[in-house]
C-alpha cells in the first residue's frame, strides 16, 4: 500500500514530535510555519515558509499532501477550510472552530456535549463586565475568547479589582468572564478516535503549572478515584463522539473536592500533558494523532510504565546534560536555538519502576 502524504500545519515542537512519530511509520511530511527556525523543519521531508494567511501559499501544501492536522489552534479558519477543500483534515475546521474560541467553545460543552464547564459570560464592553461580574458575585477570571495560551489573554479578578483598568488592560473586546473555580487539582485526559469512531483513551493524568505554564504531569494522576477516573473518561467520550473527531483531543479539567470534574478546555491536538505517553505508553500521543489522520487502526494506549513528566523551560535545558545519564531518565530535546525565559526547550520523562 502506497503511504499517504501527511501535512503538518504548525512547526514547533508539537509539529516537530508528530513529524518524528510519522517517520517511523516511513511516512512523508510536509511542515507549513511561517518561522523559518520552526523546530519540525529539522527533521521533516519537505518545509513551506509562508505565512498561515497566505492562501495561495496553503492552496500549494494542500495540494501536495493527502491529509493534514494541526499543532495549534491559532490557524485562520480560512485557511484550514481551503485546506479541507483539497484534503482531508484531520480534525475537521469544524473541530478547530469550536476550539479556537472560547465562547464557542463553552456553549458547545455545556449544551451538545452536556458536561460541566465555570459559569460564563460574553462581555463585549465594559458595562458587559460589569453585569457579569454582578452575576458571578464571587472571583472570576477575565479571558480574551482567542489567542490566549500559559495563561496569557487572562485576567483574575478578585473582588477589589478595578474592572475598568482589567478592560483596558486586557487588549481585547471580545472576552468572557468565567467564575473562579476553587479546584483541588487540575487533570487532563487525551482521547482520540478514528474515522470508525473507534475511541482509545489514555490514563487521565494530573498536571501542576509555573508562572501559568506546565511544569509537570504526573501519569497516572496519584489517588485518583476510579469514580473519578470513570467520570473523565465519559467526559472525554462525550466531547469526542459529540464533535466527531477524527484526531486526539486533549481535555482540560478542574478536580472539585466532592470529586466533581469541570472542563476548562480542550485542544484538537497533541498536548504537553500527553508527553508522557512518549515513554510511558504503547502507543504515544503523536502516533495516534498520525495513525487517525492517515486512517490506519489506533494504537494501544496501554500504560507501560508510571511517569513524572517535567517541562524543561528556558535555561531548564541546561539540565538536559545531566539527566541524560540517567537510566530512568528519558530526555527530549525540541532543537531550538534561541534559549528565552519562559520558553519550552524540552522535557524528560522520568519513568518509575
Ligand atoms: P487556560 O488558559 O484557560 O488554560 O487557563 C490557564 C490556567 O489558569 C489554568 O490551568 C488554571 O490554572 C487557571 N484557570 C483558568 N480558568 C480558571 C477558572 N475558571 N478558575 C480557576 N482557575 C482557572
Amino acid at each position: 500500500m502506497k503511504n499517504k502524504v501527511l501535512g503538518i500545519i504548525g512547526g514547533g515542537q508539537l509539529g516537530r514530535m508528530t513529524a518524528l512519530a510519522a517517520a517511523k511509520l516511513g511516512i512523508e511530511c510536509h511542515v507549513y510555519d511561517p518561522d523559518p527556525n520552526a523546530p519540525a523543519f529539522q527533521v521533516c521531508f519537505k518545509s513551506y515558509i509562508n505565512d498561515y494567511e497566505d492562501l495561495d501559499a496553503i492552496k500549494q501544501f494542500a495540494k501536495k499532501i493527502d491529509v493534514a492536522l494541526y499543532e495549534f489552534e491559532n490557524i485562520p479558519l480560512k485557511s484550514a477550510q481551503i485546506i479541507e477543500e483539497l484534503c482531508l483534515l484531520r480534525p475537521s475546521s469544524f473541530v478547530l472552530s469550536i476550539s479556537q474560541d472560547r465562547l464557542v467553545e463553552k456553549n458547545f460543552l455545556i449544551n451538545k456535549a452536556k458536561v460541566q464547564t465555570a459559569k460564563f459570560y460574553e462581555c463585549n464592553s465594559h458595562d458587559d463586565l460589569v453585569n457579569a461580574k454582578k452575576l458571578i458575585k464571587g472571583q472570576a477570571v477575565l479571558k480574551t475568547r482567542r489567542f490566549g495560551y500559559d495563561g496569557k489573554g487572562q485576567i483574575k479578578i478578585d473582588l477589589d479589582t478595578d474592572l475598568l483598568e482589567a478592560w483596558k488592560s486586557i487588549g481585547s473586546d471580545e472576552l468572557i468572564l468565567e467564575e473562579f473555580i476553587p479546584f483541588k487539582r487540575e487533570l487532563s485526559i487525551i482521547i482520540a478516535r478514528d474515522q470508525n469512531n473507534k475511541v482509545q483513551l489514555y490514563d487521565t493524568v494530573e498536571n501542576k503549572h509555573k508562572n501559568h505554564i506546565l511544569d509537570q504531569t504526573i501519569a497516572p494522576a496519584p489517588g485518583i478515584s476510579n469514580k473519578v477516573s470513570q467520570l473523565a473518561r465519559d467526559i472525554a467520550i462525550s466531547i469526542a463522539n459529540e464533535i466527531d473527531l477524527i484526531g486526539i483531543l486533549a481535555i482540560e479539567l478542574f478536580e472539585l473536592n466532592n470529586g466533581g470534574l469541570v472542563v476548562n478546555e480542550i485542544a484538537p491536538r497533541p498536548h504537553n500533558s500527553g508527553h508522557w505517553t512518549m515513554d510511558g505508553c504503547f502507543t504515544d500521543q503523536f502516533e495516534q494523532a498520525v495513525r487517525a489522520a492517515i486512517g490506519i487502526n489506533l494504537g494501544s494506549t496501554e500504560r507501560l510504565f508510571d511517569v513524572v513528566m517535567q517541562n524543561l523551560i528556558g535555561d531548564d535545558i541546561y539540565l538536559a546534560d545531566n539527566l541524560i545519564n540517567d537510566p530512568n531518565c528519558r530526555v527530549h530535546k525540541y532543537g531550538k536555538k534561541e534559549i528565552r525565559p519562559g520558553r519550552k526547550m524540552g522535557h524528560v520523562n522520568h519513568i518509575i519502576r
